[in-house]
């Protein structure tokens, strides 16, 4: 059976050429500073990202936790959204890898209002109080919105006038790029060092890379040893990554294109609410009528080969990538329409 798995972006496979560029790679030891395929990966990303330079790392939460540990001391706080993923989905690591604590905003839809953020932000020489090391962001935000480049502008000038610097978690930084129709360099020019992944929508098998300046970046890549992140002939996973940066990142709008399709086909199914002003990027979020069984949805569709996480409160998430067409779109919405219709 084909499947169609709509649970994650991450779920996505190597294309042919990755396949092909894998297999041809020129690779080298790149804790050696070696591998010339690392090389030209990193250099790609810092220049499309418009920082001096960006450093190869396994995963996203990697890139994450590593930009926590290289920015702050022990025992200080990073200002962050109560929804995002370092606090969500990195398995507490802020407080055992960096030695951190987190500070949360309650964030509205993924906006962490400024004014939360400046009455957080601890500054001086009150010996009570943690230091503020840091301002995390996230775009586009995992709840599928991105954010306004002018809510990242004005956080960004809040923390420079408080000598913070800002971390931008970029996992689908392409696609919040896609969806604002600008460079990805422009989002990235509000924060400090920034996070991307190439192995979501971009279809990487591993992969992600963090950027910044020449100085930070140094240290990151001493803490990446530390954190057991130095790869050596890791050129072989750089080659589908440069194919991810520069031409899986030219198609997302495909994607962000078959999302509203899906969106709107739920959107007329009876009992279903989607909220189709929220569907921004490749994720669509929904809620089933009351009453409707999900781990009976979900076993319903996995029999006709689709793949869905199961709905978590009756809220449901389903994620386009290259590997779903229109046919999958509309196969999908032929099993949602039958199992809602009993
Ligand atoms: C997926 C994701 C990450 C982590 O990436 P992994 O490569 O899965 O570790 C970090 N931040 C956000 C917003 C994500 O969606």
């Amino acid at each position: 059976m084909s499947w169609t798995d709509l649970r994650s972006d991450t779920v996505t496979q190597p294309t042919p050429a990755m396949r092909r560029a894998m297999m041809d790679a020129e690779v080298g030891d790149d804790v050696y500073g070696d591998d010339p395929t690392v090389k030209a990966l990193e250099a790609a990303a810092a220049e499309r990202l418009g920082k001096e330079a960006a450093l190869f790392v396994p995963s996203g939460n990697f890139g994450n936790q590593l930009a926590l540990l290289t920015h702050c001391q022990r025992g200080d706080e990073v200002i962050l959204g109560d929804d995002c993923h370092i606090v969500w989905h990195e398995t507490g690591g802020a407080a055992l890898i960096a030695g951190v604590q987190l500070r949360t905003v309650e964030s509205d839809r993924g906006v962490m209002p400024p004014d939360a953020i400046r009455r957080r932000i601890r500054v001086g020489d009150d010996i009570h109080w943690p230091r503020t090391g840091l301002i995390c962001v996230e775009n586009a935000h995992s709840n599928g919105l991105v954010i306004p480049l002018s809510v990242m502008a004005e956080t960004a000038a809040l923390a420079r006038e408080h000598g913070v610097p800002v971390h931008l978690d970029g996992a689908r930084l392409f696609n919040a790029a896609t969806h604002l129709k600008v460079d990805a360099k422009e989002i990235a020019q509000h924060a400090d060092t920034v996070m991307i992944c190439l192995s979501k929508g971009l279809a990487a098998p591993i992969g992600s890379l963090v950027a910044g300046s020449a100085d930070f970046v140094a240290r990151a890549r001493r803490n990446r040893k530390l954190m057991g992140g130095g790869m050596r002939q890791a050129g072989v996973l750089a080659a589908p990554g440069l194919i991810a940066l520069n031409e899986m990142s030219a198609r997302l709008a495909e994607d962000h294109a078959r999302a509203r399709t899906l969106a709107a086909g739920l959107a007329a199914l009876p009992g279903v609410a989607v909220d189709l002003d929220a569907v921004h990027i490749n994720l669509v979020w929904f809620r089933l009528p009351d009453g409707v069984d999900g781990a009976a949805l979900t076993a319903y569709l996995l029999e006709r080969g689709i793949k869905a996480n199961p709905p978590e409160d009756g809220l449901m998430r389903l994620a386009t990538h290259w590997q779903v067409d229109d046919a999958a779109v509309e196969r999908t919405l032929a099993a949602m329409r039958a199992f809602l219709a009993g």
